[in-house]
């Protein structure tokens, strides 16, 4: 497909404008966030769109207020901010990490949140199966008003989106939980992980499993939750070689996205390292 040469950006100074402006480009328009999935369409080999709405210069989107029960979270803040501002929370700390070692330095400094959860083609994303194991919903804006939907919920139409709608913030509830993030890169800093695993476990005072959110990304085409290895996992010790040995036993049921960076089997063959790993890291 031929990339359009010249497509225009407008600026938008605040939420409204933006807005305004998406509705009016319609089809022909989409926001631009950190620009570094849309920069790299013709590696790709798709088309740009006619006309992007820039979100850079809208205070609200870049807001993070973490409270006791719940942190809000801007869909502008790129990663590294997110990685710096969540760094002593326990409970999110798997979302510090998949901010924090996403990527290379330079993309963290760009890529935003927002952008990482909007991008239906990017199976790999970090910041989706982080959010998916601490239960956050996103809040969707357009002219007519706001919407707030479970993550599961957003990934499952995101694609059917119309392109008037912006992704304005991310609600993370708190919990006693403590959480982690495993990725498998395949050969260096900066590669797309080949698989992803995040969770967020509460334990009871005997070392047992109180509750597991445990989330998939980047084996199949949509980061999601592994609830039968959350359910085998509920009563059992919290001990690295019992969530290795379950994983084994359950992995079965992911079916790996072939790509050109790993075969679909391979990814699906990782997961329980990565389990393992994840479990061991809360300790
Ligand atoms: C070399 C390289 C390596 C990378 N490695 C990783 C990695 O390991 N892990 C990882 O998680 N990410 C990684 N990324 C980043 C990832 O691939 C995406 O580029 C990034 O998540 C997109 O964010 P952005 O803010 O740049 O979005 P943009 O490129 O600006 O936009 C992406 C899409 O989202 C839409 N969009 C953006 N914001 C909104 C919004 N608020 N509301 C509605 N729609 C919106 C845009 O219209 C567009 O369709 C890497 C990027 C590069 C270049």
């Amino acid at each position: 497909m031929t990339p359009s040469p010249h497509p225009s950006l407008y600026v938008a100074p605040s939420l409204d404008t933006a807005l305004d402006a998406l509705a009016e480009r319609g089809a022909e328009g989409a926001p631009f966030a950190g620009g570094t999935w849309i920069m790299r369409a013709p590696i790709r080999h798709e088309r740009l769109r006619p006309a992007y709405v820039g979100l850079g210069r809208i205070p609200e989107l870049t807001r993070i207020e973490v409270g006791d029960s719940h942190v809000s979270i801007g869909a502008g803040v790129t990663h590294a901010r997110l990685a710096e501002a969540l760094a002593d929370a326990p409970d999110l700390q798997v979302l510090a990490e998949a901010a924090g070692r996403s990527a290379n330095p330079a993309v963290r400094r760009a890529a935003t949140l927002g952008g990482n959860l909007c991008t239906s083609g990017f199976a790999a994303a970090d910041l989706v199966p982080a959010l998916l194991c601490l239960d956050a919903e996103v809040e969707i804006r357009s002219r007519e008003g706001t919407e707030r939907l479970a993550l599961k919920e957003f990934l499952s139409i995101r694609q059917s989106l119309h392109p008037s709608l912006l992704l304005t913030r991310i609600l993370v509830p708190r919990s006693p939980a403590r959480s982690a993030h495993a990725r498998l890169p395949l050969r260096k800093a900066g590669d797309y992980p080949t698989a992803i695993v995040s969770l967020a476990v509460t334990s009871d005072d005997d070392g047992r499993v109180a509750q597991a959110r445990i989330a998939v990304g980047s084996v199949e085409a949509v980061a999601r939750r592994w609830t039968r290895l959350e359910a085998a996992l509920a009563g059992a010790p919290l001990d690295a070689g019992t969530a290795h040995r379950l994983a084994t036993e359950l992995a079965g049921e992911f079916t790996g996205r072939d790509g050109v960076e790993a075969p679909g089997w391979y990814r699906v063959s990782v997961l329980p390292a990565l389990v393992r790993r994840a479990v061991a890291a809360l300790h």
